[in-house]
Formats: C-alpha cells, sequence, structure tokens
C-alpha cells in the first residue's frame, strides 16, 4: 500500500511495510517497528554550530551565524563580546578610519561594506541593549514528538520513513545484491505534478530498468541503456501529466522538479531535472555533488532558454525563468505553452561506481540548500543515523579542505567514525 505525505508543493511516498505479512515487525530480519501514521507537527531540531560548538536550534541558526559575523567584523568574539555600545562605537570609529585611509577618490569605500558594517554595529547594539527582535516572527509553538522509529533507534527530525528488504526475483534473484530506489519531487503551483511523480515515476522506470536488466545480457554499455531509461521514463511520466488528471490549477498547471536515484550492486545513477541536489558524502571526506543545479544561475542553462525564446530575470536573490519558476527543468507545466519550451523535462543523468568507504547520500530540495551548507545538512543527519559520529566528518572534511589549500597530502580515512557510546545498536 502506497501512502504519501504532502504539503508545501512537497510530496513524499511512504511504503506501508505494515501491510505486507513478510514485513511486520515481530518477523522481519531488519526487526522494525510499524510504522506510525504520520503527524503534522514542526519538528524541533539542533545543529552544532561550527564555530563555537554550541548546539543551536535549528531555526536560531541564520542569526546566530550573522552574530558571529557581526562580532568578527568588529573584532570580537563569543567570549569577548562588547560590554557596552560605547566599546563598540570607539571600535567603530577606528574601523573606518582605517577604511578612509585605505581609500581614495579612485578608489572610495565601498557601499556594500558600508552597509555590512552598519547592519552588524546594530545587530551588536541590539544585543549589548537587549532590544535583539530577529527572532518575532518566528512560530514558537513547536512540539517535539519523536516517536518515529526504525533499526532500534527513535528519528527525531523526520515526518515519516520506509525500509523494506524483499527478494524480489524481478529486480533480482539473491538478497546479496543491493537495488534501491530513492527520490525527491518539489512542487510548484499546485501539488498535483509533485504527487502523481511520487505515484508513478518510480513504477515507470522500474519496467524500463528492469528490460534491459533482462533482455541486455552482455550489458557491454549498459550506463548508455540506463541514461536511455531514465530519458525515456521522464518522458513517458510528462505524458501522463499532461492528461491533467485532479489539476487545480486552471491558468498554469502544477510542475515539479524531479530527482530520481537507481542503486544497483555498487552502481548509482542519478537523474535529476530542477534543482534538487544529491550529495555523495565519502570516505575520504569529500563531498561529491551528483546533480547539476538547473537553476537560471547556471549560465549554460540561460542561454538554451534564451535560445528557446524564454525569459530570465535576475535579482540579487532570486532568478526566474518567465517571471514564474525558479527551476530551468523539471515536469508538467503543461498549462503554459511559452513555459514548457523553457523548462524541459530531459534528466542530466550522472553514473557512478560506489566504494566500500562512502557514508551517504544525501538528497534535499533547494529550501534546504538556500538555508543550510552542505556541512551543516551532515550535521542535521544526528537524529537520523544517531550511531555515526557525524561531527567526526565534518572535521575530516574540514581537514581535508585546509590540507589542500596548503598543499598538503589529503589524510587519508577508510573507516566511518562511530560513536563509542550513548546509541542504540543495530
Ligand atoms: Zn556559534
Amino acid at each position: 500500500m502506497d501512502d504519501y505525505w504532502q504539503g508545501d508543493g512537497f510530496s513524499l511516498t511512504v511504503k506501508d511495510i505494515t501491510d505486507n505479512e513478510n514485513s511486520t515487525a515481530e518477523n522481519s530480519d531488519l526487526h522494525l517497528p510499524p510504522i506510525n501514521p504520520i503527524i503534522p507537527v514542526k519538528p524541533e531540531i539542533s545543529i552544532m554550530c561550527m564555530k563555537c560548538e554550541e548546539e543551536i536550534k535549528v531555526r536560531h541558526l541564520k542569526e546566530h551565524q550573522e552574530f558571529h559575523n557581526a562580532l568578527e567584523m568588529f573584532r570580537f568574539t563569543m567570549e569577548r563580546k562588547p560590554s557596552s555600545v560605547k566599546q563598540l562605537i570607539k571600535r567603530r570609529r577606528a574601523i573606518m578610519r582605517r577604511l578612509n585611509e585605505t581609500a581614495s577618490s579612485e578608489n572610495p569605500v565601498s557601499m556594500k561594506k558600508l552597509q555590512k558594517l552598519n547592519l552588524a554595529y546594530e545587530l551588536l547594539k541590539a544585543d549589548i541593549e537587549g532590544t535583539n527582535t530577529t527572532l518575532r516572527n518566528v512560530d514558537e509553538f513547536v512540539h517535539i514528538q519523536p516517536n518515529i522509529q526504525g533499526h532500534g533507534t527513535t528519528l527525531h527530525c523526520a515526518l515519516a520513513f520506509g525500509v523494506c528488504q524483499h527478494a524480489n526475483s524481478r529486480w533480482k534473484t539473491s538478497m546479496e545484491d543491493r537495488a534501491g530506489f530513492f527520490s525527491i519531487y518539489d512542487g510548484y503551483y499546485g501539488s498535483m505534478a509533485a504527487e502523481k511523480c511520487a505515484r508513478y515515476l518510480c513504477e515507470v522506470l522500474e519496467k524500463k530498468v528492469e528490460n534491459i536488466y533482462h533482455t541486455s545480457l552482455k550489458h557491454e554499455n549498459i550506463n548508455a541503456e540506463i541514461v536511455t531509461a531514465f530519458n525515456d521514463a521522464f518522458e513517458e511520466m510528462d505524458r501522463i501529466l499532461l492528461y491533467g488528471v485532479e489539476e487545480q490549477s486552471r491558468n498554469r498547471w502544477s510542475g515539479c522538479s524531479a530527482l530520481t536515484c537507481v542503486l544497483r550492486g555498487n552502481n548509482l545513477y542519478v537523474a535529476n531535472a530542477g534543482n534538487i541536489r544529491a550529495v555523495l558524502c565519502r570516505g575520504d571526506g569529500s563531498i561529491e555533488r551528483l546533480s547539476n543545479n538547473h537553476s537560471p544561475w547556471n549560465k549554460k542553462e540561460r542561454h538554451r532558454i534564451r535560445k528557446a525564446k524564454g525569459d530570465v530575470s535576475k535579482s540579487e536573490k532570486t532568478a526566474l525563468v518567465n517571471g514564474v519558476v525558479k527551476s530551468t527543468r523539471g515536469l508538467g507545466n503543461h498549462g503554459d505553452p511559452n513555459l514548457k519550451a523553457s523548462v524541459i523535462r530531459t534528466p542530466v543523468v550522472n553514473c557512478l561506481t560506489l566504494e566500500d568507504t562512502d557514508q551517504f547520500l544525501i538528497l534535499a530540495s533547494n529550501g534546504v540548500w538556500e538555508v543550510f551548507s552542505e556541512e551543516e545538512v551532515i550535521l542535521l543527519l544526528e537524529d537520523i543515523i544517531p550511531d555515526i559520529d557525524v561531527k567526526a566528518i565534518v572535521k575530516r572534511m574540514q581537514e581535508r579542505a585546509s590540507a589542500l589549500e596548503v598543499g598538503l597530502p589529503v589524510p587519508k580515512w577508510d573507516e566511518i567514525p562511530r560513536r563509542s557510546k550513548g546509541c542504540g545498536s543495530f
């Protein structure tokens, strides 16, 4: 049975394994407890600040980081904050003096720099005076209801998840072979496109991939065949959306970005049409991006859209196709022929061989990457996989980055850092 959770143009397919008599909590090899009904609560998530190593609530993170930046700009630290407005003004004067000394009539102090300095000043002043109101728009009524479980672990920040293990002869005969399908659909102008993709794209793609493994015996160029299968599946799915069943938007039909991954043994295939990002965290502390960013910020995409007589508008913060959509590829949009000509359904497919030391694959839509850096997203995994030491992973990433920066050999790791205590065992 399939069930889906939906909200704000996003939909997630959940396989309800409790209906499958081979996979109930009592007799499954995985000892999975039943999946609880999805509860629409805002999860409260904390994240470690990489600068002061304090646990910060995610909804306070941006303000906290801005505060760090303001302190740095005025040469203060968390331990040595300005004690009075007088001290702050003094420091500001010194900075202004230095800026003026280096400026000339040909090379004046940049307005942007001055604005930043003023904002930082206001922030620090408000902190000293206790009038900091940056959180006034944040909903404080957050309930914590961490009752979604799996693998003996409670997931504090997950709304729903599903795992199933089944020796499906249609996919492969033995259980040793890893096979998997993961996807994210990020909808806009209604949820129909995202919901339908969540329901059908997996099936459409499965048929095509299955066909390859059953007919092509030599697999001489399996990657090329899989790429074609993804292309065909996205095309077929887009045709399904053309019927407009349950379409609610009368002017501009709904659309969605789609990112789908197929895992076969050690081969991972990632197909992306839109601005959803997949990253692989590798054992050596590096992060590999597996998807292309299909947004108007991408030069090639902009060029393609203008060739198709589409329009790209940009401001400092947003870039839109035809003034309406942030993504340059995706499915749906059938009600708007001009948009359809610009926002194409063709996915870009990446083929990758996984190594034993690879740690995890993270798929997240645009909304996540706009707020969090890749390091921060890894820190957020703490609730989901508490036995892995995510802080150690981020430290490795930083060590690797600084070794690369100064031209030293990159440190090698081949083990996933695990916590020694305080976590559930598998
Ligand atoms: Zn901090």
